[in-house]
């Protein structure tokens, strides 16, 4: 299946629907989620019309790579000024029930997030 570019990621990074932007640079887009599952949710999304982490591992250059990398790095940064400690998360495909199709991480942070994989 090829890229849907109507999806709300792809209307976000053509500023048709705004977004709480928490860092940007050239490949890398980073957006607090609209409905926050712990005090600080933030998604990174790669800029690329990426759909799963299969297709940008695979297409992306490395910079988009290194991009994406850095900048939830620098995320977990701001998410940590708050707590110490977060987690990431990517929902990829069917079985993980992925919502939007474009790449996206989310970075959680900023109280005790309990145990997740046993
Ligand atoms: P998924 O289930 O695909 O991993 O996560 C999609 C995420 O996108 C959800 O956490 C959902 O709250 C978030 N989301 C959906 N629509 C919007 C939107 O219009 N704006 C923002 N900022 N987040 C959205």
């Amino acid at each position: 299946m090829s890229y849907d570019d109507q999806n709300i990621f792809a209307k976000i990074l053509r500023g048709e629907i705004p977004n709480k932007t928490v860092y940007e640079d050239d490949h890398v887009l980073a957006f607090e989620d609209i409905q926050p599952q712990a005090p600080v949710h933030v998604l990174v999304i790669p800029k690329g019309p990426y759909k799963s982490m299969n297709e940008f591992s695979a297409e992306a250059s490395d910079a988009e790579i290194v991009a994406w990398v850095r900048a939830i790095g620098k995320v977990a940064e701001i998410v940590e000024a708050k707590e110490p400690g977060y987690r990431l998360i990517v929902n990829n495909g069917e079985d993980a029930i992925q919502e939007v199709p474009h790449l996206h991480i989310h970075v959680l942070g900023g109280r005790r997030l309990g145990r997740m994989l046993q």
